[in-house]
């Protein structure tokens, strides 16, 4: 059916729709690099393509062979070296939440409570022997990417354990403790780092840390800091100090979501 016409040309809803479909997906994939500060390889990338288009459409054969050829090789190697990015966007889409209930048990309002008194009575401990630490709950999202960039540990989440473990002699304190269910799963971690330009200068390496992985995925980020000892949370991409009582009841609540 004829929308309208451009000239001589008709316009149907197809068309529409094919316009809109491909400007959706081309603002994504340009906003996906711009965040990664790639947009410039990616602007590259696509006059790459358009010059290709426009060369097989005058029939110059040679250039749009080698083009093609180029294209291709490009293509591989930014899959190769985007691979972990990739891995991430794909972790975070979470196509299979129900995976979930295979990967860590379900939990039960009293466990819930007594694992966010072990947590924040471990914040307190640490904030109190000036000790740095990064500890990460796991949601619905799957951490094990993460867990990998450390070493895999089963330990149980009890305060003193964090105590011990954020100490600063500990060969494990660098880096974050990444929590599934009742199990610290993995410990010096690395996080991905927040690029927001409008953080306070008092956020290091760590801050910035905790923000960038609750912006990527839902887990609950916990955070002591080392130079003030104050305790803050990020999740959902934002990251602020809590009265205890309050990041009690958030960690609780996390739990039985
Ligand atoms: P603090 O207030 O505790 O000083 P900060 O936000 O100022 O924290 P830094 O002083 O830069 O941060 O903290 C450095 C520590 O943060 C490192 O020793 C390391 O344990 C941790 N850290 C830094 N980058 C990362 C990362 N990408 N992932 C996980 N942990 C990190
Ligand atoms: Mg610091």
């Amino acid at each position: 059916m004829e929308l309208f016409r451009i000239g001589p040309i008709p316009v149907t809803w197809r068309d529409g729709l094919d316009f809109l479909l491909l400007t959706s997906i081309l603002y994504a994939v340009l906003r996906w690099f711009y965040q990664r500060n790639l947009l410039n390889l990616a602007l590259a990338l696509l006059g790459l393509v358009v010059l290709y288009k426009v060369v097989s459409l005058l029939g110059l054969l040679t250039v749009s062979f080698i083009l093609r050829y180029v294209l291709t090789g490009i293509g591989v190697i930014l899959a190769v070296v985007l691979a972990p990015e990739l891995r991430r966007w794909l972790y975070s889409l979470r196509l299979l939440p129900g995976l979930r209930v295979l990967r860590q048990a379900i939990v039960t309002e009293e466990t819930a409570a007594h694992l966010a008194q072990e947590l924040i009575e471990a914040l307190q401990l640490l904030s109190k022997h000036g000790l740095g630490a990064l500890i990460v709950v796991e949601g619905d999202d799957d951490l094990s990417a993460f867990a990998q960039t450390g070493d895999v540990v089963q330990l149980p989440v009890e305060a003193r354990m964090f105590l011990m473990l954020f100490e600063k002699k500990s060969p494990l304190h660098d880096g974050a403790a990444l929590i599934r269910g009742d199990k610290v799963i993995a410990v010096r971690c690395t996080l991905p780092l927040s690029e927001r330009l409008d953080l306070p200068q008092t956020f290091g390496q760590r801050h910035r840390a905790a923000l960038g992985l609750a912006e990527q995925t839902d887990a609950l980020v916990l955070v002591v800091s080392e130079e003030t000892g104050i305790i803050s949370a990020a999740h959902k991409g934002e990251l602020r100090r809590y009265p205890l009582v309050e990041l009690k009841k958030k960690i609780q609540s996390f739990y039985l979501r």
